[in-house]
Parts: C-alpha cells; structure tokens; sequence
C-alpha cells in the first residue's frame, strides 16, 4: 500500500464520529493476524520482538478491542452470533518452540486465546521443513550456482543473489510440490553438504508436553499438515493423508484442538478445491490461507467455499501498521481491493 493510502486510513479511523458511524453500518467481522518466528537473540531465532507484541496486545486491550480464538470466531461467524464488536484473533504457523513457549506466555499474559497450527511430522520430530533444510544448504555452500531436477525439467540457479533460496523455494512450490524432501535431499548430493536428521538449536520445534502446558495456559492448536509441502501440487491421496493423520495426532496429543486447518504458505494457487471438498467431507470448521484480509462474516454465509479459505493478515512489526490494520478504515480498503482481485483471479469463485 502506498503511504498516502495509509495516511489517509490512519486519519478517517482516528476520527470518533466516523468509528462510531463505521461500528453501527460495518458488517461484523474479525481481524486475524498471523505470526510467524519470535525473536530470541540467544538461540539465534529472527523474528518478531516480543517486546513489540505485547505492545501491540496492551494497545488492543486499552483500546477495546476484543480478542477471539479462531475457531469461536469462525462458529460465531457461521451462526450469526458474532457481535459488531473490535474483534482481533492471532495465529502462528509451524509450531516452532518459542511460538509456544514465548509466544505463549505473553498471550496467556492477556487473556489472548491464540491458535497455533502445527506441522505434525515436525513436532513428532520425524522432520524438518524442507524450505529450512534448503535454506540450511545454501547458507552453508560456496556453490555460485545449483541445477535442480524437477519431474519435468532441470533449472539452474544463481547462488550469488541476495536472497538466493527464495527462487528456489518458490521453483520447488510449483514444480516439485509432492517431491519436496526429495529435490532438496538431491541438492544436498550435488552440494556434497549432509542435512543433519534433527534441525538447528534455532529451528527446534515445541515439544507435545509444551504444548499441552500451553494449552492449559488458554493457547489453541490445529493441524498444519504433517509435512509441509503445497498442498495443490499433491495428488488426491496425499492430500487426504496430509489431513488425517496431521488431524489424527492433535487429537491424539492435545486435550481440545480446534476443528480447523492452515495449508502451508497458503498463497491463492497453493490449495485448491479438491482441498476444500476434503476438509468438509472430513467435517472441518474451516481452513485459513495467507492472502491478506478479513473474516467477513456475510461472505461466510453467502459462499461455501469462503470458510476453507479464509484470509489473514500478516502481523505487522511496525506499531502504526498494527493499528491501522485493526481499524475499520483498513477493513473497507482491503474488502474493495479484495473484491477486484477475486473477479479476477477466480471469476465466480
Ligand atoms: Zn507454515
């Protein structure tokens, strides 16, 4: 968004009348952020300051909004009972050890009920992502360059790039989905460097027992896949594995999990409809993507398939950003700029 778009949603949201004419005439709705790694300098890990989170969260507290888990915000949506109130909910994605453990405890600080998806497989300690074991490999080469075989054909890339791994993670996305762990073992071999079987300090996942702790503490959890991988370039069996058995090991760790599903990166062509139909055979709430925007509670009536995939925000690491992203200013800029993106990606979507 350019900065005189953002100045002005700054400016029309801070004014008392119009927040109040906006309450009144706004449909209801919830604004979920989504976070991803916290920043915890002695073991390494970047990321968001914990100290700018629960800046944001007392801000949000001072300021009446209202905190909701997902899952009630999607049952409160779907029944009608979801109030014109502030609502904020947050999610993390992965199940990194300090999403839980830090993360956590400063939501539990303020009575925040957070959803953390968790990527089963890595939990169990049967894996670590393949983007983090990619990125593993090119931080340790002095390769200039990597040939990459997907089923179809060969790429080389430059490894001499800022940000070299974001090519290839993105080539790997979209041409070698289902063989993810299977390309990057091969870029180990041509990089004559070995993936270690357990992940870095900096990488390590919560553990079950953590995570049970964090649950009596209020914390959420649901299933994020138990792999990892793109979950449109997988074929129909896999896709169901990928949900019952990532839905099957929550349940079997967890005392309440929520009875919803976060796909991996979760950009627009990075699920599909063959997902949605599995997720409501398998009696699914509902399915979050990473496409920005908000849990609109007349879309989730008036289209079934707006519940498996529902938007989110990313959580900002600028304070204004935060506060503008939570205001009803923002809301109807991205509900227009939603509009003209979906009638022209998907049609009748
Ligand atoms: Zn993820």
């Amino acid at each position: 968004m350019n900065t005189r778009y953002a100045r002005l949603i700054k400016n029309v949201a801070s004014s008392r009348m119009l927040n109040s004419i906006a309450k009144q005439l706004l449909p209801a709705h919830v604004t979920i952020f989504m976070l991803h790694r916290l920043e915890v300098p002695e073991a390494g890990v970047n990321g968001l300051s914990p100290v700018h989170l629960e800046r944001c969260l007392n801000y949000l507290c001072e300021n009446n909004y209202r905190f909701i888990s997902l899952e009630e915000a999607v049952q409160r949506t779907l029944n009608g009972t979801l109030e014109r109130e502030k609502w904020v909910a947050f999610s993390l994605d992965d199940g990194f050890a300090e999403q839980v453990t830090l993360a956590g405890n400063i939501f539990s600080k303020f009575d925040c009920p957070a959803t953390c998806f968790l990527i089963t497989g890595f939990i169990d300690g049967n894996l670590w992502q393949w983007e983090h074991q990619l990125n593993f490999l090119l931080k340790n080469t002095t390769a200039t360059s990597v040939t990459v075989k997907f089923a179809s054909a060969e790429q080389t890339f430059n490894l001499q790039i800022p940000k070299a791994h974001r090519p290839v993670i993105a080539a790997i996305r979209k041409h070698g989905a289902n063989n993810a762990y299977q390309i990057v073992e091969q870029i180990s071999q041509e990089l004559q460097i070995r993936i270690p079987s357990a992940p870095p300090l900096d990488e390590r996942p919560a553990t079950w027992d953590e995570i049970r702790t964090m649950e009596e503490r209020g914390m959420q959890f649901a299933p994020h896949t138990v792999t990892h991988r793109i979950v449109s370039g997988l074929s129909d069996d896999e896709q169901s594995h990928e949900i019952a058995e990532s839905f099957k090991r929550v349940k079997q760790e967890c005392k309440q999990p929520s009875n919803i599903f976060c796909y991996p990166s979760g950009q627009a062509d990075q699920y599909d409809e063959r997902m949605f139909n599995k997720l409501r055979d398998a009696g699914v709430s509902a399915a979050f993507s990473a496409l920005p925007g908000y849990l609109n509670g007349p879309q989730i009536a008036s289209d079934p398939n707006y519940r498996y995939a529902i938007p989110r925000m990313t959580m900002p690491d600028n304070f204004d950003e935060l506060v503008r992203y939570v205001s009803w200013a923002q809301y109807l800029y991205e509900k227009f700029k939603g509009n003209n993106k979906r009638s022209q990606s998907y049609g009748a979507y």
